[in-house]
């Protein structure tokens, strides 16, 4: 599944532009600043693929990627923005809601989390949105490189403490560092697993 070169599709911001459902594809859920565009420059080998989405202006694109002839990478917007307009914010959770519960070729989400910071409120209002919406998800914790040995096992305890209130939670967690590469391989093998 996970083959060949990855190439931006495109930017949806209705329902209406979504592309069609015709490969599996696997999307990445995350706060703003979480490490996301990172994360998905280092899983498809490519620099620059994914722009860090660091205005609220660009909070409502859900960005299309292919990877190869077989799979979609989807960018869902970062969320989280402490100063964002309501109406922005509320327009992207009806886009995201309807996404999430109307893609059938969607396999699985990954949500992203600050392996310094755990799982915020934020977070845990979108692994609700995903139980709801029945999609499978998985947590990625990103900036491993950041953080002690000792640190990091107090905030992996809290987000599998986190993650058991979740029912479409996949239990198993992946470290991953984009800077370094760890964990980067996993992610690519779990996604070429999928069916
Ligand atoms: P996004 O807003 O979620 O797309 O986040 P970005 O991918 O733009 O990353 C936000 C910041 O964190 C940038 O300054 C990145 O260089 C940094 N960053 C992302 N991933 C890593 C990582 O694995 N290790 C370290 N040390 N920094 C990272």
């Amino acid at each position: 599944l996970f083959a060949g070169d990855s190439e931006f599709v495109k930017g949806v911001v209705a329902m209406s532009g979504l592309p069609e459902a015709d490969r599996i594809e696997v999307c990445f859920a995350g706060r703003s600043n979480v490490g996301k565009s990172s994360l998905i420059n280092a899983v498809t080998g490519r620099k620059g693929l994914a722009r860090a989405s660091n205005t609220p202006g660009r909070t409502q694109e859900i960005n299309f990627f292919t990877q190869g002839p077989e799979l979609y990478l989807v960018d869902l917007p970062g969320y989280g923005f402490a100063n964002a307009p309501l109406k922005i914010v509320e327009k992207w959770q009806k886009l995201l809601k309807q996404y999430l519960s109307g893609r059938q070729t969607l396999r699985r989400a990954f949500v992203l989390i600050d392996s310094r910071h755990g799982v915020k409120p934020v977070d845990d209002e979108i692994m609700s949105l995903l139980d709801s919406s029945a999609v499978t998800f998985q947590c990625v914790m990103t900036k491993a490189d950041k953080v002690k040995a000792k640190d990091r096992d107090r905030i992996l305890s809290q987000v599998r403490q986190a993650l058991s209130k979740h029912p479409a939670a996949y239990p198993e967690i992946i470290l991953t560092s984009s800077e370094k590469g760890d964990g980067i391989p996993t992610l690519r093998s779990i996604i070429a697993n999928l069916e």
